[in-house]
């Protein structure tokens, strides 16, 4: 059996195992095409893969390529979750020793009855990116083979349906799940794109801890849980975390809003907006920040700007052969199923999902869209 050539080798991850899983050694296209291609390695790229393997489909999952342009754009391999610090919210992965929860809940009889054996010191709580290398791992467990590299271009016209990689290899697949999430919004000011990667950011667990933000004064944009999030982050590293919010509300949950008003680094600035980022030649040193309410602009020292103001899908690649909504999101064709408008083609996770949008929901329609996947080649006899 052939070892995968090393550019379809991840260099993030020793993937020795994947030699039992041959990837196609395609000059031109497969010799047979793939039963399931994922495109997007995020929760929902990995639990439609999980499922796919289980039933014997053998994925093929696509899962980006490690590559500066990506890093920029915010579109790195293992998703969004791999850009974030602990993850509270996805279930089965609660802060604490299980046992020590479970004494104090439980009579002592049930205790001993209903205790997991071999968990004694088992402590749980997860960070994205443990998050989703294990789901990672899991896949691969089942037999899913990975190509740490981009699709760049599909075929939807015809079947099997053909896919471009960015290092220009074809591939043929009866059934796709696309599953490329969505990437944070800049606000296309032009002295913002000036300073990307010499203190504009749109991730502060990635960059927050980069000598140029440490001890100094930070700007965070947006109001919402992400905004909360990078900000309560970089705390840990600024001397002082400014919050700029265009309305006088947040739309942060009520939890995280109220973590924000009670950080005493964090300082919220209502009715403002981003004007200029304003630096040197080599770094951002000030933020000019417009009073969106009455009018008029106040500069404030800063070393950073970190912008938490929403998602734009990545579905550039599929140039109008699936339909999407307005804002850009795969429109799904059918209630309760993940159908798009290309039969044999499937979304799941925020590429098509601009309301939910969580590691949950994610999951979870990448098993519905691997289910899918499964009913259609089964209907089809292939
Ligand atoms: P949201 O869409 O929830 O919030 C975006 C924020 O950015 C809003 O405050 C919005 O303002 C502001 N904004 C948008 N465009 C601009 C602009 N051009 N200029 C200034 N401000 C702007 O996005 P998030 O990324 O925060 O969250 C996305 C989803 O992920 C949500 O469902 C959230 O709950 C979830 N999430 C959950 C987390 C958790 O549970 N720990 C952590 C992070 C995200 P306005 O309100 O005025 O529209």
């Amino acid at each position: 059996m052939p070892a995968p050539s090393s550019r379809f080798a991840s260099d993030l991850y020793n993937l020795s195992y994947l030699t039992e899983q041959p990837i196609p050694d395609n000059e031109g296209l497969s010799p047979v095409p793939e039963h399931v291609v994922i495109i997007g390695s995020g929760p929902a790229g990995w639990a439609a893969a999980i499922y796919a393997a289980r039933a014997n489909l053998h994925p093929l999952v696509f899962e980006g390529a490690s590559i500066e342009a990506n890093r920029i754009a915010g579109t790195l391999p293992l998703g969004q979750l791999n850009l974030t610090t602990e993850v509270e919210n996805y279930p089965g992965f609660p802060k604490g020793v299980l046992k020590e929860y479970m004494a104090s809940a439980l009579p002592p009889d049930r205790l001993e009855a209903d205790f997991p054996v071999g968990l004694e010191e088992h402590a749980h709580a997860v960070t994205g990116p443990e998050l989703m290398n294990l789901m990672r791992q899991q896949a691969v467990n089942f037999g899913t083979r990975i190509i740490s590299d981009d699709v760049v271009e599909v075929n939807l016209k015809q079947q099997p349906y053909q896919l471009t990689s960015l290092e220009g290899q074809k591939f043929e697949t009866h059934t796709i799940i696309i599953a490329t999430g969505a990437r944070a919004n800049y606000l296309g000011l032009a002295s913002e794109d000036k300073y990307k990667n010499r203190g504009v950011s749109a991730c502060a667990v990635c960059d927050g801890a980069l000598p140029i933000f440490r001890n100094k004064p930070l700007v965070v944009v947006g109001g919402g849980d992400s905004a909360v999030e990078e900000a309560s982050y970089l705390t840990k590293y600024a001397s002082k975390v400014h919050m700029l919010m265009r309305r006088d509300k947040f739309r942060a949950s009520k939890i995280m809003a109220q973590r924000a008003l009670d950080n005493p680094k964090i300082q919220l600035h209502y009715f403002r907006e981003v004007d200029e980022v304003l630096g040197d030649e080599k770094k951002v040193t000030a933020i000019r920040m417009k009073n969106n309410k009455e009018g008029g602009t106040e500069d404030i020292p800063a070393s950073g700007l970190f912008l938490a103001i929403g998602h734009t899908p990545n579905t550039d690649f599929l140039k109008g052969q699936v339909e999407l909504n307005d804002k850009g999101y795969i429109k799904y064709t059918t209630l309760m199923r993940t159908y798009t408008s290309v039969e044999g083609v499937f979304a799941a996770g925020d590429v098509a999902d601009d309301y939910y949008r969580q590691a949950i929901t994610s999951a979870g329609t990448g098993c519905m869209a691997a289910l899918d996947a499964e009913r259609f080649l089964a209907a089809k006899g292939i």
